[in-house]
């Protein structure tokens, strides 16, 4: 069932350049020499005539062109931002801040992040008075320009990664156009907006922005071969993993691989198969050295997949969509590409939002083969079928079309305009805007579903980098005195998951992880990980996270969120830190304020059926209270597989239900009410 013959096909055969090719096997090339030798470098010129004489540009490379890390130090040697800040978003955190780091080393002299380089990024800000190039990532953007919708601060900005299309850049597109027209009519310094990306539909994006001018500059690339399974995989991430060592066994050292799978759990099993496997006697070939990149991941890990690998060793890079036009990793000569990705999804029909493993589209599928032929020519294993191809989208939905908006009407309604009129570049369905709208009424942030007022409860809502429901839970827990168990449950949802099952050894996690177990639910069990974890010393705290099947980054991770809002909280005059010690109702009741509209009644046995949506579903098995079946729960997770599936339980009770949410509960009853 191997892959069949190459097709081959040619992704731009002009502009060869095989002196290029050899980045691997020429050891040491200065940083300066890289930025010379990259393709934007001999358009420079070209580039920044362009970028003085248009308010609007968009520009299209290649990925790997040098768009992202030279372009913004282009526009900052020519003085061309003046006295403001040249802005980049990047959609995510991963690539802000390794893109800032790399700019921060090729700018040179010594400094280091957060001088006239730095980034700034949900919970994690790098830049000080000095910064004048900011990389941040479009959530971050999307803040400021609460607080100040005409983006004083930038004289430039610059929107990477176009054609990915999340939710905040297209909330930006609109941003951007309208402080560039208030500033233009208000004779204020004037902005100047670059698009950018490696693929797009760029009459689209012309149009929307009064057809502005757009340039192709034209990249490197080489041919990429690519090949199909044969027959269907069910099991792709097994069949990498064999791909990954047929590549192995014949290709010579040195030439790298990348693997695109969908996330953390996925690709840390992935590189634990490959490392095991590698030291086994019998397999043969070079050393592997194993690096992963995906977003919950810290910095310095993440850069260290940009290293070159010791000679006679092959490097394999196992990672999610951020390598697919994001970050380029040198090197690298053959992509397997296991044609899935994690996205969010969002039904108006059913009110659910998850995030689903899903296919991807043709043109991701393009982007992820072209990574193979950036130094030479490539190769590409695609696990899936020639007809699965042609099955695939053409390209990938909008996000902001798949998507709770319930935030981002928020944001909108903030810059005191209504989303139904906001100027989309693609409107999301009036279903979907009307949806959010509602839910912001239920929750109290505006009076009425067309009001562009926000009440004062929506303002401080606003002032928290947390879905609505979220903020609505912490603003709620200071007046029921459990800010601090609130914040703990809120920073641990807001991060990855701090509990690590391993296939093999689930009823082992489960079982040592009893003892913190509440017959609450999760959202109590998550705190009771959590305080314990704060009462073990700093030089136990890896063995304890080992003993009990938790991911340590994780729990730290949420430990500095948990830091960020506290901040965020006081700001807001929630200032006093209340605890409710072991009244854990006052707690979950405080979830209920927020999380209403996620409530599940029990019909029959372990059944339950959803609120809000009249859903159907059951408890997921990794919940604590998968084996009991209480009468109502509220939930914060969604897994689909062939069945839907709630992760993240707490029990609720039906009279808090009617004194929280009257409003709600008259078109909501429950079923033991009214039979
Ligand atoms: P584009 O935005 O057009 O896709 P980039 O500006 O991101 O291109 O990348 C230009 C080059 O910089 C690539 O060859 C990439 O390998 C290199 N690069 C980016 N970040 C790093 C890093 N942290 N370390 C080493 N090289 C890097
Ligand atoms: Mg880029």
């Amino acid at each position: 069932n191997g892959p069949s013959s190459p097709k081959k096909i040619k992704l731009n055969d002009e502009n060869r350049n095989p002196s290029n090719g050899q980045i691997n096997n020429k050891p040491k090339i200065s940083i300066q020499d890289q930025r010379r030798n990259l393709p934007v470098f001999d358009k420079r010129n070209k580039l920044l005539d362009l970028i003085k004489r248009h308010k609007t540009l968009i520009i299209l490379a290649e990925t790997g062109s040098g768009k992202t890390t030279q372009i913004p130090q282009y526009i900052f040697s020519a003085r061309l931002q003046e006295n403001g800040k040249i802005g980049i978003t990047q959609p995510r955190r991963v690539a802000a801040v390794s893109v800032a780091t790399r700019v921060a080393q090729e700018y040179g002299h010594g400094m280091s992040v957060g001088d006239t380089v730095g980034y700034s990024v949900r919970f994690e800000d790098c830049t000080s008075n000095k910064t004048k190039i900011k990389f941040l990532t479009d959530g971050m953007l999307l803040r400021e320009s609460m607080f100040d919708r005409i983006l004083m601060e930038y004289t430039v900005v610059i929107l990477d990664e176009a054609h990915e299309r999340t939710i905040h850049t297209d909330v930006l597109f609109g941003i951007v156009k309208r402080a560039q027209k208030t500033r233009e009519d208000r004779n204020l310094a004037p902005l100047k907006i670059i698009i950018m990306s490696a693929t797009m539909d760029v009459d689209h994006f012309s149009r929307y922005f009064n057809n502005c001018q757009a340039v192709y500059l034209e990249g490197r690339t080489f041919p990429v071969n690519i090949y199909y399974t044969i027959k269907p995989h069910d099991d792709y991430q097994t069949s990498c993993v064999a791909t990954f060592f047929k590549i192995h066994r014949e290709a010579p050292p040195n030439h790298d691989v990348l693997i695109f799978l969908t996330g953390q759990e996925e690709i840390e099993a992935c590189a634990h198969r490959i490392r095991m496997l590698a030291k086994d006697p019998d397999v043969k070939g070079p050393s592997v050295k194993c690096c992963t990149l995906y977003a919950a991941q810290p910095g310095a890990q993440q850069m260290s997949v940009f290293q070159p690998a010791p000679p006679n060793t092959r490097k394999v890079v196992i990672s999610t969509n951020i390598a697919e036009t994001s970050v380029t990793i040198p090197g690298i000569r053959y992509v397997i590409d296991s044609g899935m990705v994690k996205a969010r999804t969002f039904h108006p029909s059913t009110g659910l939002e998850l995030l689903k493993v899903q296919k991807i589209s043709h043109e991701q599928a393009w982007q992820r083969a072209g990574r193979a032929g950036r130094d030479s020519e490539g190769h590409c294993y695609r696990i899936y079928t020639r007809s699965q191809f042609e099955l695939m989208e053409k390209t990938t939905t909008p996000e902001i079309q798949r998507a709770n908006l319930a935030t981002v009407a928020l944001q909108i309604l903030t810059l005191e305009l209504h989303p139904n009129y906001f100027d989309f570049l693609d409107k999301p369905s009036k279903d979907a805007v009307g949806l959010a709208c509602e839910q912001l009424k239920l929750l109290g942030a505006v009076n009425s579903v067309d009001s562009i007022i926000l009440t004062p409860l929506g303002r401080k809502m606003s002032k928290f980098p947390l879905d609505p429901r979220f903020s609505k839970i912490l603003i709620t827990a200071q007046q029921y005195g459990c800010l601090q168990e609130a914040l703990t449950v809120v920073s641990l949802l807001s991060g990855e998951s701090i509990l690590i099952n391993p296939v093999t050894k689930q009823a082992e996690a489960q079982n040592v992880r009893q003892k913190f177990c509440s017959a609450y639910g999760d959202h109590v069990t998550l705190l009771n990980i959590f305080r314990e974890f704060d009462t073990v010393g700093q030089n136990n705290r890896r063995t304890w996270c080992h003993e009990h099947f938790i991911n340590m980054r994780n729990i730290l991770h949420a430990r500095e969120i948990r830091a960020q809002l506290e901040q965020v909280c006081k700001k807001c005059d929630l200032g006093v830190m209340s605890s409710c010690g072991g009244d854990l109702d006052r707690l979950r009741k405080c979830l209920v304020m927020g999380l209403f509209m996620n409530v599940a009644e029990l019909v029959r046995d372990h059944h339950y059926i959803t609120l809000d949506k009249k859903q159907s579903v059951q408890f997921h098995p990794s919940s604590c209270l998968h084996r009991q079946q209480p009468h109502l729960v509220l939930f914060t997770e969604v897994v689909q597989t062939n069945k839907c599936y709630l992760r993240g339980l707490t029990t609720v009770e039906a009279a808090w239900l009617q004194e929280i949410a009257p409003e709600y509960m008259k078109t909501h009853t429950l079923r033991s009410n009214s039979s």
